[in-house]
């Protein structure tokens, strides 16, 4: 009697994901991964909105390659008990991965040196803003424990091989890419451990052309890219169910992170 067959709504969303990298599980990115420790520990703050994306969010992946690396979801910070124990915790020395004019590159001399001293035995804690550059500008502006940080970047000039997603201006990287970069100054500098970083950049360049191939088999198959229907009203209808589902996923996760 009855059917065991649960709706295919439910399904969907719930069960054919993979929970660490949110990938659907045919196309789970896990097995690429290959998690190194740069000796630099990573905190990924990620808004709600870009915590589940499986497309192109590339703050999951990096945190996936980190060793020692947290997300912690919200927008505002200011009260968030476990950035706030790391941000007070003697051992770490916090900076912020944001890009600006007052921001140190390990490249540049003086502030290479400067970052020398100011870390020496302790622990380099990198926080990166894991958002669109609109609501980066949002966490930033609400959270008052991380605006007064030092900003940490690279030198300008990376170029972002993130070709399907349109970024807002020349120069714009993924969060991924980002934390290559910054490893691979750091290093160069000799201000964190000798390894390799191209893990990041693999699973990264994996991703994009995943990514660029199945662009590809749907323009193909003829089946409307749904990035160009984003529009439309089933298309919007679509997308406010996801966000909704991805709210209340995010709501569960972000209370999971909290027992870490
Ligand atoms: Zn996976």
């Amino acid at each position: 009697m009855g059917s065991n067959k649960m709706p295919e709504s439910a399904i969907t969303y719930e069960f054919s994901r993979c929970m660490q990298c949110f990938r659907p599980i045919k196309t789970c990115y896990c097995k690429y991964i290959e998690p190194f420790d740069p000796g630099i520990k990573f905190v990924f703050l990620m808004h709600p909105k870009e915590a589940f994306k499986q497309r192109t969010g590339t703050g999951r992946l990096a945190h996936l390659t980190l060793k020692d690396s947290e997300i912690l979801i919200g927008i505002d910070f200011t009260e968030n008990k476990r950035l706030n124990a790391l941000l007070n915790d003697s051992n770490y020395v916090p900076l912020l991965l944001y890009p600006g004019e007052d921001a140190w590159s390990a490249q540049t001399e003086s502030e290479g040196q400067a970052l020398k001293e100011m870390l020496g035995s302790k622990t380099l804690l990198v926080i990166v803003v894991d958002a669109t550059w609109f609501f980066a500008k949002k966490i930033l502006r609400l959270s008052n424990n991380i605006r007064p940080l030092q900003k940490l970047s690279f030198k300008a000039g990376y170029k972002s091989q993130f070709q399907f997603k349109t970024q807002p201006e020349e120069g714009c990287l993924s969060t991924i890419e980002s934390c290559y970069y910054l490893i691979n100054e750091l290093k160069s500098a000799g201000i964190c451990k000798d390894v390799s970083a191209e893990p990041l950049m693999n699973i990264f360049k994996r991703m994009v052309a995943f990514q660029l191939e199945s662009q590809k088999e749907r323009e193909r198959s003829g089946e409307p890219d749904r990035y160009k229907l984003a529009g439309g009203i089933r298309a919007k209808k679509a997308a406010a169910r996801k966000a909704k589902a991805e709210a209340e996923a995010a709501a569960k996760f972000s209370n999971n992170c909290l027992d870490l």
